[in-house]
């Protein structure tokens, strides 16, 4: 089903690719990073073309909850304990440095796409969870960010007529809350549908290949002096070897009808947590996430996961709620929790990559697109940032380096013995079959394809034989 995003905004068609160009800068990709980043760069008088498989916003984008936050789930504490104050002093700077730009543009370009300045809570129901979010809270506000803890009853923030309408505002009880204030939730689509008017994209427009500074199409070659890869997942694997780097989540969404506004954004910590917000009438409920490919994981534990879970969920807590419409995506999970932002290898100057957003690419992609934009109109140096890919992998990735590997070892081996059709486009992992999406998916690199074998989400190129 379509996203209330992509239900309610109808992007005007492109062109596709008319033959073989030359240019300055080519950005594959047309989602938030890859047009944020083509608008930054036209800005500052570089000439630039996007080209996009799909259409603008077709992809991940298309499926977000939006929320534009520096709040990144229970994230600075163990941030700071892995790669020290300094480092995680930087991410949130440059998140809450996002949270401003947005904001800033939006303002400027007058772009009407019901961007609100909201507080994100993270809550927790549980007793053990007091404790992880008092961490988070202390990890935040020594970084500079003004967090503020909000106990069971909300007594430390409101007053006493606030109290019972923000009691009210979630229908399950809450143990402990950690706000940052100054946060903001948008439209993604009426955003992007501003910004991207002004920049020449190429729908229907494949990339197959890229060498050295040429990007082969399926309409066409370009030649560009810079490529910029915004393809949510890599698509080329060597060099970069970004599938060894980070694997795919999928995480659902339900919007139910007639819904109050609430106040703030939540995201729950508990195994189970929610992530709530509203979009005009509609309440956003987003969870029942799993590693791309393991829903069988689930399905052996008897754990309801997927639209199931989240149905579960709403029937419980607004029991009298109609769902309008459910829809799901999915996002690159980097081992060390750190996106990957600049040069897209050592070994390839003129390419850049903006990926690994681990589920909050509305800020990421903003990053993405100031550091890459700066770094080619050269006034500033790329690799000197904290989302460098060249960086060496923090301690925090090593475990979930050895899961992903794996994964990867025991998806190869299963694919040799599956047939053809079970055989995963990408690198011939075995597929498995996600019956609340009715896809197949890879659980190594994450690959997702329709039932009758059509492409759904990268990194594969192409449709199952
Ligand atoms: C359920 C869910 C909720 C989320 N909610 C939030 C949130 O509230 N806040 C937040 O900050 N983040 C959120 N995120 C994350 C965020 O949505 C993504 O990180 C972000 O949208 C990714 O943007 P992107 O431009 O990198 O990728 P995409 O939007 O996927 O764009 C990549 C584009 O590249 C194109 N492409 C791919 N291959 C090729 C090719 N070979 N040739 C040409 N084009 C190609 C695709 O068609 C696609 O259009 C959420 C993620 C999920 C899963």
């Amino acid at each position: 089903m379509k996203s209330i995003w992509k239900s309610e905004v109808e992007l005007p068609k492109r062109p596709a690719l008319p033959g073989n160009l030359k240019v300055q800068n080519v950005v594959i990709g047309a989602g938030m990073a890859g047009i944020l980043t083509a608008w930054f760069l036209q800005r500052k008088g570089q000439e630039v073309i996007v080209v996009e498989a799909d259409r603008i916003a077709g992809g991940q984008t298309g499926n977000t909850t939006a929320k534009i936050t520096s709040q990144h789930g229970l994230f600075y504490d163990r941030m700071i304990r892995l790669v020290g104050r300094k480092q995680a002093r930087l991410y949130a700077e440059a998140n809450e440095h996002a949270i401003h730009l947005f904001e800033k543009i939006i303002k400027a370009e007058n772009i009407s796409c019901q961007f609100e300045k909201k507080p994100a809570f993270l809550y927790t129901v549980s007793e053990d969870g007091i404790e992880k979010l008092r961490k988070e809270m202390e990890a935040a506000r020594s970084l500079g960010i003004d967090a503020v803890w909000i106990d069971g009853n909300r007594m430390s923030m409101a007053s006493a007529d606030e109290k019972v309408r923000q009691i009210k505002e979630l229908p399950f009880a809450i143990k402990a809350e950690v706000c940052f204030p100054n946060q903001a939730q948008f439209h993604p689509l009426e955003f992007i549908a501003h910004l991207a008017k002004e920049l020449v994209v190429y729908e229907h427009t494949k990339v197959l290949s890229v060498k050295k500074n040429m990007v082969y199409t399926d309409k066409g070659q370009i030649e560009a002096d810079h490529i910029i890869f915004a393809t949510h997942y890599p698509i080329t694997n060597v060099p970069g070897f970004y599938f060894l780097r980070q694997h795919q989540e999928r995480s659902y969404v339900l919007a139910l009808a007639d819904q109050e506004q609430l106040s703030g954004m939540y995201y729950g910590i508990d195994k189970g947590g929610l992530s709530l917000r509203s979009a005009g009438d509609f309440l956003l409920l987003g969870g029942g996430g799993h590693r791309t490919g393991k829903c069988k994981c689930k399905q052996k534990k008897n754990e309801l996961f997927g639209y199931s879970f989240l149905r579960e969920q709403a029937k419980l807590y607004y029991p009298d709620a109609d769902i309008a419409c459910e829809w799901s995506a999915q996002d690159c999970m980097p081992h060390d929790d750190i996106p990957f932002i600049g040069k897209y290898s050592v070994f390839r100057k003129n390419w850049y990559v903006a990926t690994g957003f681990k589920k909050w690419g509305m800020t990421s992609s903003m990053i993405a697109a100031q550091i890459i934009s700066n770094h080619i109109c050269q006034t500033t140096e790329v690799e000197k940032n904290i989302f460098s890919p060249q960086r060496i992998l923090f301690l925090a990735g090593i475990k979930n380096f050895l899961i992903d590997v794996w994964e990867s070892v025991a998806g190869l081996v299963k694919g040799l013995f599956a047939p053809k059709e079970r055989r995963c486009r990408h690198m011939g992992c075995m597929l498995d079959w996600n019956p609340e999406e009715s896809t197949w998916e890879c659980s190594c690199h994450g690959t997702g394809y329709y039932e009758d074998g059509r492409l759904k989400d990268n990194p594969a190129q192409m449709n199952l034989k």
